[in-house]
């Protein structure tokens, strides 16, 4: 069984909108893109342009319908590793392979000594593991680690590949463990969420809840024919109310 070193002040995860999250995908493929092929290749998925395509996805994104009636809305739902304070998938692993980093929290996983034994996968109530069938080992979010920290890319595109992608900037990266950080700071004004803290493994990452949105006018006079001044007249009883 694999220990948690004594957490630092230090603990980098994302902030997401899931006001503004437009579950367009582009974040996760951007990851599997950085994460497994670099720019501009094809995926590497087994079948990936097919019909059954198999393959690893370290951020996937969720569509849920919310509420009913006129209150109802589509809710996405990104998900990825959120990085726990108290992360049981590092605690059962039997070789050391998953590990919580002391000087900054991320935890990831060192394939070179992953057995493949999948205890993480069910040690983790997110389902934020992915098993590699064709490595044999696990795989997870890696905060991209092989950019936030690479002095070889300009410095405004060292944060996650999710984060660079998002066209609704919805993902927010930044250091959790400072209370003044700009991440901090949306997650006290936004009221930002622990993902069901209930279980106690304290995630770092944080969602901000959806907005609530102003409601629709119960009626809505029909439009005139467009004859004459009759569209302007309309349009601006329609703005002023
Ligand atoms: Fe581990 Fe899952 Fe928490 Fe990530 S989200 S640290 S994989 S328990
Ligand atoms: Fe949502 Fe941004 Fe991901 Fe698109 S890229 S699914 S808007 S978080």
């Amino acid at each position: 069984m694999t220990a948690i070193p004594k957490q630092g002040q230090k603990k980098l995860g994302l902030v997401i909108d899931l006001d503004t999250c437009v579950g367009c995908h582009a974040c996760a493929v951007n990851c599997k893109e950085w994460n497994t092929s670099g720019h501009f290749a094809p995926l590497t998925d087994f079948d990936a342009y097919q019909e059954h395509p198999q393959g690893v996805w370290l951020n996937r994104v969720h569509s849920y319908e919310a509420g009913t009636g006129p209150d109802s809305r589509t809710v996405h739902f990104p998900r990825s590793c959120l990085h726990c304070e108290q992360p049981a998938c590092v605690t059962v692993c039997p070789t050391g392979a998953s590990y919580k980093r002391a000087e900054d929290g991320i935890v990831l996983v060192n394939t070179e000594i992953c057995i493949g034994c999948k205890l993480c996968a069910w040690a983790c109530p997110y389902g934020a593991r992915e098993f590699d069938e064709d490595q044999g080992v696990m795989k997870k979010c890696t905060l991209c680690i092989d950019r936030i920290y690479n002095e070889n890319i300009p410095e405004a595109e060292r944060v996650p590949a999710c984060v660079s992608t998002c066209p609704a900037s919805a993902r927010h990266f930044g250091d959790l463990g400072d209370p003044d950080s700009a991440v901090s700071q949306l997650v006290a004004e936004r009221g930002g969420f622990d993902l069901m803290p209930e279980l106690g493994y304290k995630p770092v990452n944080k969602y901000l809840p959806p907005r609530r949105r102003p409601k629709a006018p119960e009626h809505v006079e029909a439009a005139p024919e467009p004859t004459g001044n009759g569209v302007l007249r309309w349009i601006d009883r329609v703005l002023s109310r």
